[in-house]
């Protein structure tokens, strides 16, 4: 039967960096996960919030720190010294992060030829937040036969002002297509296939050059090149120095439907640091209960392909992602059950759960369901919020109720702040079971 000092239950952004941080710290730890997690999904960056006359993300921050409810009341403070952390860790691993808190949110152009706004993204994105001149021009290129990418539907959108929310554009964009080697009359093209021809230095060669030519055509002073991101996946940054050496203007890419590249980059770093800290990595395996007593959970069950897995436990991280992770289910008689260990859901009393408008302004108010907890982190129920539930878990992610993940672009933040808060709060938990050999995150003096 496996052991963990502790057990991480979900692979997302906020399981692996709280697993990171205890395996850190010295803990034997087991991540469990159904499947993959919104990595996979996302741009790669980090949100930390985006709230409407709100500069910067730290100035969203502020403000949903002060929303009664909100987990940012509980970890915001730990963000920046959060996301100074898994810099640091990324950057181990190869992969560069730009931007900070204090930076000024920008619009950054999509594959849909909209903008989203952003402050803190992955290397290969940098050139896309300086603000844009009126000289300047912006050239969209993508790979003939690309369903994902489609230049001139991409600058059609970008052409018009109002697709940049208020912020400067350029003065000129342009679309082009170009034929890249081999790649012609290939059926289902998609990014990841585009991505691993990158990671190929030959290969890579020859598609820099042709999209250098093709650029050059439309260059014509000073300007940026958008790229869907396909610019390699083991190889990213050798691909990106080669891109920024090549193309005749600066490239940035954009991110396209899952899944997505610079989101597996991010889960591939992640994962390279849980193994480099000795963390143990089990993907596929739904966990659906426990066996505790009193207050503390001591054993996590589950399905598994020839008999039941078991796993014991000195503690548990829960990063199940709430409704959209799957951490969290509706049941037929219009309930909400927590998937793990039966939790209380917090969930908005008597609101609709079939809204008329799927696109609401104000977002889904089943968006704001999840476990309440104490400031450590520990469950509680929402109606008693003095006495812990489980002594030995901690609530991490999207499961921690309150927050508007989509709405509030909130959820990485939160992600990783509260990450960090569970891992120095479990620090001197799993430090008195295991023995002074371990030297956990308990005082938060390991945060760099
Ligand atoms: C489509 C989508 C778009 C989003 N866009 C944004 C955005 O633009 N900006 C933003 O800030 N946030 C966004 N979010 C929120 C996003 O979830 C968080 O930003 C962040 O990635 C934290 O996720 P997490 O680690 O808490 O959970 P997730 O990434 O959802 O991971 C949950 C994990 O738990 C596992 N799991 C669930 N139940 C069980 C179980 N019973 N047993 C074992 N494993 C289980 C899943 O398999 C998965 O590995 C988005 C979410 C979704 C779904």
């Amino acid at each position: 039967m496996p052991r963990a000092d502790v057990a991480v239950v979900g692979v997302g952004l906020a399981g692996l960096t709280s697993a990171i941080a205890l395996a850190e710290g010295g803990a034997r730890v087991h991540v469990v996960a159904t499947g993959f997690a919104t990595t996979h999904w996302a741009a790669g960056g980090f949100d930390a919030g985006v709230v409407r006359g709100a500069a910067t993300p730290q100035a969203a921050v502020d403000r949903l720190a002060r929303k009664i409810g909100h987990p940012y009341r509980l970890v915001a403070a730990a963000l920046p010294a959060a996301l100074e952390w898994v810099r640091g860790i990324l950057a181990e691993e190869g992969l560069t992060i730009v931007g900070g808190l204090s930076d000024p949110l920008r619009a950054i152009p999509t594959a849909l030829g909209s903008t989203r706004i952003a402050a803190v993204l992955p290397d290969g994105m940098a050139a896309a937040l300086a603000p844009w001149e009126p000289g300047e021009t912006l050239v969209v290129c993508g790979p003939a036969g690309f369903r994902d990418f489609w230049p001139h539907a991409i600058v059609a959108s970008l052409r018009r002002p109002g697709s940049w929310r208020g912020q400067p554009m350029p003065g000129r964009v342009e679309p082009v297509t170009v034929d890249l080697p081999g790649l012609a009359g290939r059926h289902n093209l998609s990014g990841l296939d585009i991505a691993r021809a990158f990671d190929d230095p030959v290969w890579r060669d020859q598609a820099l050059d042709t999209m250098a030519r093709a650029v050059e055509r439309l260059a014509g002073g000073d300007g940026r090149v958008a790229l869907p991101a396909v610019l390699g996946l083991d190889d990213h940054a050798a691909v990106l120095e080669a891109a920024r050496r090549r193309l005749p203007l600066l490239p940035f890419e954009v991110a396209l439907a899952p899944p997505s590249v610079p989101g597996l980059r991010l889960y591939r770093a992640l994962r390279a640091a849980l193994l480099r800290r000795r963390g143990r990595l089990q993907i596929g395996e739904p966990v659906r209960g426990a066996v505790g007593e009193g207050h503390r959970v001591e054993r996590l069950v589950g399905p598994a392909a020839a008999r039941e897995f078991v796993l014991t436990v000195g503690a548990v991280v829960l990063a199940t992602g709430g409704i959209a992770g799957g951490g969290i289910v509706g049941l037929d008689d219009g309930s909400l059950r927590e998937t793990v260990l039966g939790l209380p859901v917090d969930a908005p009393l008597g609101d609709p759960w079939l809204l008329p408008d799927a696109f609401d302004p104000p977002g889904h108010p089943l968006e704001t369901a999840g476990i309440r907890t104490d400031a450590d982190l520990r469950p509680v129920a929402p109606r008693n919020v003095r006495e812990p539930l489980a002594e030995n878990v901690r609530i991490v992610g999207s499961l921690l109720a309150g927050q508007r993940y989509l709405r509030e672009r909130c959820g990485d933040g939160v992600a990783i702040a509260s990450a960090l808060v569970a891992s120095r709060s479990l620090g001197a938990h799993v430090a008195a079971l295991a023995g002074p050999e371990h030297r956990l995150l308990a005082s938060g003096s390991r945060a760099r």
